[in-house]
C-alpha cells in the first residue's frame, strides 16, 4: 500500500523514513518525490497544522498520508517559539538565524527548561484521521554544538544528555525523539490499514 509523508523537508524525510520504514507492505512516497505544494500552516496551534498538512496532502494524492508538526516550547518563554519554531526570526526556516534569537532571549537566564512537541496525523483522503503526540524533555545550551540534525537540534540538550542533539547520530536522535515517540503511536493504525486495505 503506498502511503505519502506529507513534508518536503529533507531531513524530516529521512528521520521519517528511518522511524516507520520497517513496516511490511508499505511504500513510502514523499511530497518531495511527487511534487505536491506545501500546505500553508496557518493554523494556531501544531495540532491544527499537522491536521491541515495530513488532509490536504491525503486529498491531494488520493492515498494515506502521515504529517506532523512540530515546535520547541520554552518555558521561560512561555512555551515560544511553539507554532512559530520555522518563523521565529522572521524568516521562514532560516534555522541559524532562529537560533540566534533564541539565544539573545535567554541571554542571562537561568531556566533553560525546553521540550520538543510533535503532533502526528495519519489521514485518509476522505477526511478521517487519526492523531498521535510525543514529547522530548530537555534544555536549551548557552551555545550551539554539533553538525547533525537541522533546526534548533544544535541547541537542544536531551533531559539526561550532556550532548545536544546535533551531537547524537540520527539513530541516537531517533531513539529518543519527539518526533519517534509521535510517529510510534501511529504504528499500530498503520499495521491495520495495510491488512485492511478497504479501509481506505
Ligand atoms: P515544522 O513546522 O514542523 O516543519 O517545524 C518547525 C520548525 O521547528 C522547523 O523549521 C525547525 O526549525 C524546528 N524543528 C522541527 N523539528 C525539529 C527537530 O527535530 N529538531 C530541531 N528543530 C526542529
Amino acid at each position: 500500500m503506498k502511503v505519502l509523508l506529507g513534508t518536503r523537508n529533507p531531513a524530516k524525510l529521512a528521520e521519517i523514513r528511518e522511524i516507520l520504514g520497517d513496516i511490511p507492505g508499505i511504500e513510502w512516497v514523499s511530497a518531495l518525490e511527487l511534487d505536491l505544494p506545501e500546505p500553508p500552516e496557518e493554523g494556531k496551534t501544531l495540532e491544527e497544522n499537522a491536521l491541515i498538512k495530513a488532509v490536504t496532502y491525503a486529498k491531494r494524492a488520493g492515498f494515506p498520508t502521515v504529517a506532523e508538526d512540530t515546535g520547541l516550547e520554552v518555558e521561560a518563554l512561555g512555551g515560544a517559539p511553539g507554532v512559530f519554531s520555522s518563523r521565529f526570526s522572521g524568516k521562514e526556516k532560516d534555522y541559524e538565524a532562529n537560533n540566534r534569537k533564541l539565544l539573545a532571549l535567554l541571554q542571562g537566564v537561568e531556566n533553560r527548561r525546553a521540550r520538543f512537541r510533535t503532533v502526528a496525523v495519519l489521514a485518509l483522503p476522505d477526511g478521517r484521521f487519526w492523531k498521535s503526540e510525543g514529547v522530548l524533555e530537555g534544555e536549551i545550551a548557552m551555545a550551539p554544538r554539533g553538525t547533525g540534525g537541522f533546526g534548533y537540534d544544535p541547541l537542544f540538550i536531551p533531559l539526561g544528555e550532556s550532548r545536544t542533539l546535533a551531537e547524537l547520530s540520527t539513530a541516537d536522535k531517533n531513539r529518543i525523539s519527539h518526533r519517534r515517540r509521535a510517529l510510534e503511536g501511529l504504528r499500530p493504525l498503520l499495521n491495520v490499514l495495510v491488512k485492511n486495505p478497504d479501509i481506505v
